[in-house]
């Protein structure tokens, strides 16, 4: 399945993105490793990128394209994969699409994690990453790890992105409404967005996701 992962910020989706690719088999792109592994790797996109950033500009949507594709085309996502932070406006959706229909390839599914603002601003602040892979996700009181600030997976350092900090959530919502909503009923057009409720423990929403995902699989 070709699957793309939208919800507001604190939804919880890389730890969903994480396990749903697991339970399907498919890699879990998102574009937070993109920009690391194309960075720390050097590539031309990596180069360019960097430029972009070291002038504390964004980095223009052809090259994050670029980058997204580059991984699209890789062996393991020859049956899928499932796209987490790409596209994330319409214009990438749109080049998203024409670059599936050039391979011959298309969407399976949208999936759209809702949860209430409130709950979005609780969530944020707990929310702790590990430094060596950021699919490996942890929250104060709803998902702590084992040892305070080590990640249970891999040992690593857990921090707080500076995103994550309070005062910057409600900036990120309304960023989220105006730039990534909108890709929202781009895809409802296309009759590919399933929404399901992020609320409740990790597990939950994950077992709820691969209902929502096999009823549409089933429908086409
Ligand atoms: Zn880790």
């Amino acid at each position: 399945m070709r699957i793309v992962l939208v919800g507001p910020p604190g939804a919880g989706k890389g730890t969903q993105a994480a396990f749903l690719a697991k339970n399907l088999s498919i890699p879990h792109i998102s574009t937070g490793d993109l920009f690391r592994a194309n960075i720390s790797q050097q590539t031309e996109l990596g180069k360019l990128a960097k430029s972009f950033m070291d002038k504390g500009e964004l980095v223009p949507d052809e090259v994050t394209i670029a980058m997204a594709k580059d991984r699209m085309e890789q062996p393991d996502a020859a049956s899928g994969f499932l796209l987490d932070g790409f596209p994330r406006n319409v214009s990438q959706a749109e080049a998203l699409d024409e670059m599936l229909t050039s391979e011959g390839m298309k969407l399976d599914a949208v999936l759209d994690l809702e949860v209430p603002e409130d709950e979005v601003v609780k969530r944020i602040a707990g929310r702790r990453i590990c430094r060596n892979d950021s699919s490996h996700v942890f929250h104060v009181s709803y998902k702590a790890p084992k040892d305070e600030g080590v990640c249970d997976v891999c040992g690593g350092e857990l921090y707080q992105r500076d995103d994550d900090s309070e005062e910057t959530v409600r900036k990120r919502l309304e960023v989220y409404h105006t730039q990534t909503e909108p890709i929202i009923d781009y895809y409802k057009a296309q009759g590919l967005v399933v929404t399901i409720s992020a609320l409740g423990k990790v597990e939950e929403v994950t077992v709820r996701a691969m209902e929502a995902l096999k009823r549409k699989d089933d429908d086409k």
